[in-house]
C-alpha cells in the first residue's frame, strides 16, 4: 500500500526524497516554496560523488544545464602549502560549480513532473500522532487544512523547524559566518574551485557561468559584527594569494550567511527522518552538504516501503551509515584543522584544540543500535561552540 508521506522543505534533500518517493507510487505532500535567495547563489561546489546518486534518481540530466560549469578538481594553499586535487581520475567524472537556484529549481520541477503535491504558501500549524500517523494542521492567510501522513520528513534546512517541533534539538559544532562577494570576471581560466587560509578564517572562490565569480570569507560572526561587510571583504580579499588569481573584483556585491555547522539530536523517531541540514550541517570546508542530501534522499527513499513508512531494522541501518559518514567528515576536519602548526594564531589554535575534541561528538545510534528503544537517543559528550 502505498504510504502518505509529507515533508517540510523544498531544498535539495526535500526536492530529490519527494520525486523519487512519488515515482515509487508513495502519496506525497511537499511543503514549502521553492528555495530562493535574494543574495543569490553561495556558489556551492558539486563533487563527481554526488553523479551516481544523481543518476539513481534518475535526473542527472540536470547538470546539463549550461549554468553549471565543470570543475576539473579543487586547487587549495592551506597553511603555506599548496596542494591540487584533480578530478580526472574520479568515477564521476568532472565536479561542477553549481548554479544553485537553476539547481533547485530543476530538482523542484522534478518532483512536480512526477505528481508530488506541492503546497506553497501555507505554514505547519499543528502535529499530533495518531495510532500510527500523523495529523498534521496548515493554514494559510486564507484556509487551513488537514493532511494525514505515515511519515513526516524534516528538510527544512538548519533550521530544523519540524524536528523541533516533535522534541529534537540542534547541538552547533562551530559557529561561522560565510561574507559572499559576487563580482564579474571574463569567461575564461581556470574552474577549479579555490580554496586558502586566511589568518582569521579560509576562503573559497569559484570562477561560474556568465561572466560571473564568487569569492567567500568564512569567518567568526564576532570579526564581523558592526563592521562594514563590504569593506572588510575587499579588505581581506586584497590580502589573499590564490583567490586573487580569479581577477580584481570591481562592484563586488557582498552578503553574509549563516555557516554553522549542527548535528541534530535525535535523527529520528517513530514516524519522522530528518535528512540533508536539517540533519546535519557540515562545516563549508568539506564541500559535500549536497551530495549528504542526495545521498539522505536516496536511503530515505529505498527505507519507506508497503509494509511501513521506516521499519525499525532499515531505520538502524540508515544511522549506521550516518555514523560512518559521520567520522568520515570528523576525519576530514582533524586533517583540515587538527595537524596545524601552533604559530597560525588565536582562530587556528582553537580549531585545531577543537579538532582533537570532536572525536567525541558521536551522536548514540551511529554505530548501530544498541537496543531498538534507545537507537535514536541522545548520549553523547558533545559540546555546543
Ligand atoms: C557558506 C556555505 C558554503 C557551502 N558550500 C557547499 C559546497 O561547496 N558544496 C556542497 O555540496 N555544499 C555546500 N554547502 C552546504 C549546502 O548549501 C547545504 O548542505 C545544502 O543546501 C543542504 O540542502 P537541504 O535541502 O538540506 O537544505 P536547504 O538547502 O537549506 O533547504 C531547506 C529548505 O527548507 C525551507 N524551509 C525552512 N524552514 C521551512 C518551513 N518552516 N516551512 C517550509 N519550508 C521551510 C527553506 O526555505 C529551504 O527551501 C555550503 C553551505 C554554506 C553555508
Amino acid at each position: 500500500m502505498a504510504k502518505r508521506v509529507l515533508i517540510l522543505g523544498s531544498g535539495v534533500a526535500g526536492n530529490a526524497l519527494a520525486g523519487s518517493l512519488r515515482r515509487r507510487g508513495h502519496d506525497v505532500y511537499l511543503i514549502g516554496p521553492m528555495r530562493t535567495d535574494a543574495r543569490g547563489s553561495i556558489g556551492e561546489h558539486l563533487a563527481p560523488e554526488a553523479l551516481p546518486l544523481l543518476q539513481a534518481l534518475g535526473v542527472e540530466d540536470l547538470l546539463q544545464d549550461r549554468t553549471h560549469l565543470r570543475s576539473p578538481g579543487v586547487v587549495s594553499l592551506w597553511q603555506g602549502r599548496m596542494a591540487t586535487k584533480d578530478y580526472s581520475f574520479s568515477l564521476g567524472g568532472d565536479g561542477y560549480n553549481l548554479d544553485r537556484t537553476v539547481f533547485d529549481t530543476h530538482l523542484r520541477l522534478f518532483a512536480d513532473q512526477v505528481g508530488v503535491r506541492l503546497l506553497d504558501g501555507v505554514s505547519l500549524t499543528a502535529i499530533r500522532r495518531a495510532a500510527s500517523s500523523w495529523i498534521v494542521e496548515l493554514g494559510s492567510k486564507r484556509s487551513s487544512m488537514r493532511i494525514e501522513a505515515d511519515l513526516l520528513v524534516d528538510a527544512s534546512g538548519r533550521s530544523a523547524t519540524l524536528a523541533r517541533h516533535l522534541g529534537a534539538r540542534r547541538r552547533f559544532l562551530d559557529n561561522l559566518i560565510a561574507v559572499a562577494g559576487r563580482y564579474r570576471g571574463e569567461d575564461r581560466g581556470n574552474a577549479r574551485l579555490i580554496v586558502e587560509s586566511a589568518g582569521e578564517g579560509w576562503w573559497y572562490a569559484a570562477r561560474q557561468t556568465q561572466h560571473r565569480r564568487i569569492a567567500v570569507y568564512i569567518t567568526e560572526p564576532d570579526g564581523v559584527a558592526g563592521s562594514d561587510r563590504t569593506a572588510l571583504w575587499y579588505s581581506k580579499h586584497s590580502e589573499t594569494e590564490l583567490v586573487r588569481t580569479l581577477g580584481p573584483p570591481e562592484d563586488a556585491t557582498v552578503a553574509a550567511w549563516d555557516a554553522r555547522s549542527m548535528v541534530l539530536l535525535p535523527q529520528g523517531g517513530a514516524g519522522w527522518i530528518s535528512i540533508g541540514d536539517a540533519a546535519m550541517a557540515f562545516d563549508p570546508l568539506s564541500a559535500a552538504g549536497i551530495t549528504k542530501a542526495l545521498a539522505d534522499a536516496c536511503a530515505v527513499a529505498s527505507l519507506v516501503s508497503d509494509r511501513g513508512p521506516i521499519e525499525s531494522e532499515g531505520l538502524g541501518r540508515l544511522l549506521v551509515d550516518r555514523g560512518r559518514r559521520w567520522r568520515a567528515y570528523i576525519a576530514g576536519l582533524q586533517a583540515s584543522y587538527g595537524g596545524l602548526a601552533s604559530d597560525q594564531g588565536q582562530w587556528w589554535a582553537k580549531r585545531r584544540r577543537w579538532a582533537t575534541e570532536l572525536d567525541s561528538v558521536e551522536p548514540a545510534g551511529f554505530s548501530g543500535p544498541a537496543d531498538g528503544g534507545n537507537a535514536l537517543a541522545d548520549t553523547s559528550g558533545a559540546r555546543s561552540h
